[in-house]
């Protein structure tokens, strides 16, 4: 298909001579992201996600200092695991608890104090090298009610699988390393109530002008059951936005000049977490999802998205409502309620490791190159793309698609200089330009913009 669209377009002959599929299975596989992945453990997944269910309910307003029973403990848990995690990597992990008073919102009748569960893995680069990438599930919980603080919420599903899997990774990354970027661990309450936790640290990462390369939530990533019994154990769906939530009305005036609605960053970080999955996490299928969340629903990305930084979320493949946000119950034999029995480990690791390797391979990866441009300073039938030194690159890849496919479909590697042309028409493709180290790691593609 790829090659009738190319020869329909008069681009055969060059196919030989530059291109390379870009599917990412082909290529030198590291042994370090290999064994992360292999590390990942269902048994301990599944032993988290029951852990957190028995604490009973961890809606944001149950109580915080009952020692067994309320998000309070929940959270004193967590931090326990993380902390044990910090001591046994002879502190190369910092856990830290951001609380903040939430105000009364929709969803919190009074103040209450939110507490964010922060731990970051610090990268080897300094001062404005650094970037951070952030992986987050939501440890609150609940039943039918968002303001029910005292019935059972286990929340199995929704979200200690998420919450499971991002301790896991922090569990299994952290025995790695040491990594270029830093990778924060990020367990947030008030999903339920508003996204209260997500967005506490999004905009203080905003004020503070972190540099945020990536944001993954995994939310609803514990099982493999549909409603109808459908059974697919090998499908996650990744949402991302097309049109950025922050764009500028200058950033929009060149996204339409050039048809840029379906590269955004967020886009193409979603590109390179399929990529690597299907090079190290082969039998689970990343099924793309060019939207921001599901009909009616939201996650903790999108606070993030709305500041600018890129983010994706990950959801299981079938949702089942009976087993979300339902207070536990038998009813016309039906049996509600997000219990651990409704999850499935095995799937909840396949779903980490599709993180962990992307994870790794960005944390890996030299910085994605910066002022990638394409030069529109006449009509020119060849292509010529610029871009700024990444440091710690080997080299580059300019990759392509044709306008109509969705994800890359062409790759040319360069040496380390910081310029291509191509032999045909910008006209007819959609360019994208990644960093390569020595040993493959590739950044995620950055989109050119028109410069002269
Ligand atoms: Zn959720």
């Amino acid at each position: 298909m790829h090659g009738t669209i190319l020869k329909s377009i008069g681009l055969s002959a060059i196919l030989f001579s530059v291109s390379l599929p870009a599917h990412g299975s082909e290529g030198k596989k590291d042994r370090v992201i290999q064994q992360i992945v292999r590390e990942i453990s269902p048994a301990r997944l599944d032993g988290t996600v029951r852990k957190l269910v028995s604490f009973g309910t961890r809606n944001t307003l149950s109580n915080q200092d009952d020692p067994t029973r309320g998000i309070g403990a929940a959270r004193r848990w967590l931090v326990s695991q993380l902390n044990e995690i910090a001591t046994s990597s002879g502190g190369k992990l910092k856990v830290e608890e951001q609380s903040f008073i939430q105000p009364p919102a929709a969803r919190v009748p009074g103040p209450t104090r939110l507490t964010n569960i922060v731990a970051t893995l610090p990268g080897t680069l300094t001062g404005d090298q650094q970037r951070y990438l952030i992986v987050s599930g939501h440890y609150d919980s609940m039943c039918t009610s968002p303001t029910d603080a005292v019935g059972d919420a286990p929340g199995a599903d929704d979200d200690a699988s998420g919450t499971a899997a991002v301790l896991e990774l922090a569990r299994v990354m952290t025995q790695h390393g040491p990594y270029r970027a830093t990778i924060v661990f990020l367990m947030v309450p008030g999903e339920e109530q508003g996204l209260l936790g997500s967005t506490h640290f999004a905009a203080d990462a905003a004020e503070h002008r972190l540099p945020i390369d990536s944001m993954f939530t995994n939310d609803i990533i514990g099982s493999s059951t549909g409603a109808h019994g459908e059974r697919d154990a090998h499908t996650i769906r990744l949402f991302s936005e097309g049109v950025p939530s922050a764009e500028t009305t200058a950033q929009a005036e060149v996204r339409r000049s050039i048809g840029g609605e379906n590269d955004s960053k967020s886009r193409q970080l979603a590109r390179l977490i399929q990529e690597t999955a299907r090079k190290y996490v082969p039998e689970m299928k990343v099924r793309l999802i060019y939207r921001r969340d599901r009909y009616l629903r939201g996650g903790d990305h999108i606070p993030f998205l709305e500041r600018g930084f890129p983010a994706v979320r990950f959801t299981e493949p079938n949702e089942d409502y009976r087993h979300q946000h339902q207070n536990v119950r038998d009813e016309n034999g039906i049996s509600y309620g997000d219990l651990p029995e409704y999850t499935d480990p095995e799937y909840i690791a396949a779903a980490a490791r599709v993180n962990a390797a992307a994870l790794a391979e960005m944390a890996l990866a030299p910085a994605p190159p910066s002022r990638v441009g394409i030069v529109v300073s006449g009509l020119a039938t060849d292509t010529t793309l610029t871009w700024r030194e990444s440091p710690g690159a080997a080299g580059y890849e300019v990759v392509w698609r044709d306008t109509a496919e969705s994800t890359w479909t062409h790759s040319k590697a360069t040496d380390k200089a910081l310029k291509a042309t191509l032999p045909f028409s910008k006209d007819n493709v959609i360019f994208g330009v990644r960093a390569v180290d020595a040993s493959g790691h590739r950044s995620v593609a950055v989109s050119p913009v028109p410069v002269r």
